[in-house]
């Protein structure tokens, strides 16, 4: 690993798995129970905001129950002793890595912390339930305020920071993530065309595997551990 300086990590629902945190695609094709287009788009918001809202109620209250599992913390130490360049962009909306100590760090997809206000447009944290529709924080405006969620048909946030580090980096790897969803689904053919060893960490095969370098297949909270010692050793 001496040659290895700046480092990508991309993680997905599956590094919350062995926390309790459901993944997107069940064995059913569905997202706790619901098909994505019902709860994750904006037509969905515009045609059922409550069913909306309360979904997602219901995924924040559940990050009370959850912690951090052995993955998230290891990227909690890789983020503390790691003396090279290092951006975690993470698909995930809860908040298992920054309670792992991942503090460069960065949500793509938004978060189930925060609130997005469609009245005055700014966001705030936030931790109680939408669906009584809450005033905004900011403005004090009620019944404007949306999770701060990247739905399907909406642009992930921060993709210009994320396009540099990975034009940049030296190895990118990717931690629990099926490759089905764009633009995170196409990280791994930046890195490559950057000239960066690509690494991917999997229960099973993403969609994308084959672009990967290498592809080591188990649970993350195994796997993540024995790749950060490894790096961190090296
Ligand atoms: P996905 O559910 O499509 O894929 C999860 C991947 O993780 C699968 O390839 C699966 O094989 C793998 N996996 C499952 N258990 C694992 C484990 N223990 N160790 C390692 N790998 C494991 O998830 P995605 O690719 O992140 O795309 C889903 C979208 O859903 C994202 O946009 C995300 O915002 C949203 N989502 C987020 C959460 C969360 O925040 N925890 C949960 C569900 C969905
Ligand atoms: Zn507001």
């Amino acid at each position: 690993m001496g040659d290895i300086r700046n480092i990508v990590v991309l993680t997905g629902a599956g590094i919350s798995a062995e926390s309790g945190v459901p993944t997107f695609r069940g064995p059913d094709g569905l997202w706790e129970g619901h098909r994505v287009e019902d709860v994750a788009t904006p037509e969905a918001y515009r045609r059922d905001p409550d069913l909306v809202l309360d979904f997602y109620d219901q995924r924040r209250a559940k990050l009370a129950s959850v912690e951090p599992n052995p993955a998230h913390v290891a990227l909690g130490r890789l983020d503390a002793e790691w003396k090279g360049k290092l951006l975690i962009v993470t698909q995930n909306v809860d908040d298992l890595h920054e309670r792992g100590g991942a503090e460069r760090l960065l949500h793509m997809h938004g978060e189930l912390k925060s609130a997005w206000c469609l009245s005055c447009g700014e966001r705030h944290p936030f931790d109680g339930k939408m669906a009584g529709y809450p005033a905004c924080a900011v403005c004090g405006v009620s019944g404007h305020v949306r999770p701060d969620i990247v739905w399907f048909g909406e642009m992930p946030y921060r993709m210009e920071e994320i396009d540099v580090a990975i034009a940049t980096c030296d190895l990118f790897v990717s931690v629990g993530t099926s490759g089905a969803v764009y633009p995170a689904a196409g990280f791994v053919q930046s890195a490559r065309y950057a000239g960066a060893e690509t690494l991917e960490l999997n229960l099973d095969p993403s969609e994308g595997s084959i672009f990967f370098n290498e592809s080591r297949m188990g649970r993350a909270g195994d796997l993540v551990p024995e790749w950060v010692d490894a790096v961190l050793g090296g």
